[in-house]
């Protein structure tokens, strides 16, 4: 069985990202049968629950109020809309609803208060409830916990130091601030990244060292392949090869033996050929719907199809640790607090961020 270590280098892991391929998959898919059903694929479905407007400027995502893209934006849905869209997903085989909003950080109030109702209403349905609100604060996840929340989303995108050339609204601290504050409840962690927005393979190994480091590891890992969308400042950053992706699954299976490994954005650049060799290197959820959240995203039976075809059976719910309980609104523990937390602005100047920004600043 292999050990889980918090201690790997960035050389140690670039060493196993660069190793010939057939040994890899071999290393990869052997460590995988260790630790996971091979057979068993987590299905999850992400609604946006509130799309576009963001104030930040996360170089790869069209949601950013500050570029021009096409995304129709939305606000909050309602609890009855949610409940519908988790009914049809639980029905074509999702075992996990991933809640996106596009805020920078939580804020106490009615939004958050209708989003804690969202999070009773699907663990009521015996779904694992994921949310990804942005920053939170202790209190925030606290209160998310006490709802019935399964798993926090917030990913460490890449390596510390091409974060910087990504983002700058927001430091890399912050990332793992909110991850210690999810921590400090019973919600699992879900925290990865993003490849081919023009990062070296040292940022990629750089991302899976901070993942690893962090004690306990995240217990999911999604792996997100760049979808370049017109307006956003990676508009032009080529897709990332199958190779690539095939490579940082299996890596990332080799060092986080125990997380689920999720086969994110980017699904149909690849072939199903290209989907089961992720499979076999230790990918072991995807992501069901039309949509990622704005980007698109292979149809729900063309999935059931493929699984069909490889064998695989989607993952039920709550195999990895159990179902938490619901507290219903009025016997919380924790109330708002109001808090008005700090959270970094480096606000250094990214140069495809500042081109993108003054782009649409000239088409409106
Ligand atoms: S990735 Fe999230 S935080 Fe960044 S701009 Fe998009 S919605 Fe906002």
């Amino acid at each position: 069985m292999s050990e889980v270590r918090h201690n790997w280098t960035k050389e140690e892991i670039l060493d196993i990202y660069n190793k010939p391929l057939m040994e890899l998959l071999y290393k990869a898919a052997t460590i995988h049968r260790q630790h996971h059903d091979p057979n068993t694929v987590q299905v999850s479905t992400l609604l946006s629950i509130k799309t576009g407007g963001c104030p930040e400027d996360c170089g790869y995502c069209p949601q950013a109020a500050r570029y021009h893209t096409d995304i129709e934006g939305n606000d909050l849905m309602t609890v009855q809309q949610v409940k519908a869209q988790a009914l049809r997903a639980k029905s074509s085989g999702s075992s996990r609803v991933c809640m996106g909003a596009a805020w920078r950080n939580v804020k106490d109030g009615p939004e958050f208060d209708q989003v804690l109702e969202m999070v009773r209403t699907i663990n009521k349905l015996d779904m694992e409830v994921c949310c990804t609100l942005g920053m939170v604060t202790e209190n925030q996840a606290k209160r998310l916990a006490e709802a019935g929340l399964y798993a926090y989303n917030h990913n460490l995108d890449s390596s510390e130091e091409y974060y910087k050339e990504v983002i700058s609204t927001r430091g890399f601290e912050d990332r793992l601030e909110t991850i210690d504050n999810v921590r400090k409840t019973n919600v699992t962690v879900c925290s990865g990244g993003i490849i081919g927005m023009g990062e070296k393979e040292e940022d990629r190994a750089g991302m899976l060292v901070a993942l690893t480091t962090l004690n306990p590891q995240p217990e999911s890992v999604p792996i997100n392949a760049l979808v370049a969308v017109d307006g956003t400042p990676l508009e032009d950053q080529e897709p990332v090869s199958i190779w690539d992706m095939v490579r940082m699954v299996a890596t990332t299976r080799i060092v986080l033996p125990e997380t689920q490994v999720r086969l994110s954005a980017g699904r149909t650049q690849m072939t199903r050929e290209g989907q089961a060799l992720c499979f076999f290197a230790g990918a072991n959820s995807i992501f069901a719907g039309d949509k990622l959240l704005t980007t698109p995203n292979p149809d729900v039976n063309e999935d059931m199809e493929m699984f069909k075809l490889l064998g695989l059976n989607p993952q039920k719910p709550f195999i990895k640790k159990m179902q938490p309980q619901t507290v219903e609104a009025e016997n919380s523990q924790f109330k708002p607090l109001g808090e008005k937390p700090k959270w970094s602005r480096p606000d250094h100047k990214i140069e495809r961020n500042e081109e993108a920004k003054q782009k649409a600043k000239a088409l409106k």
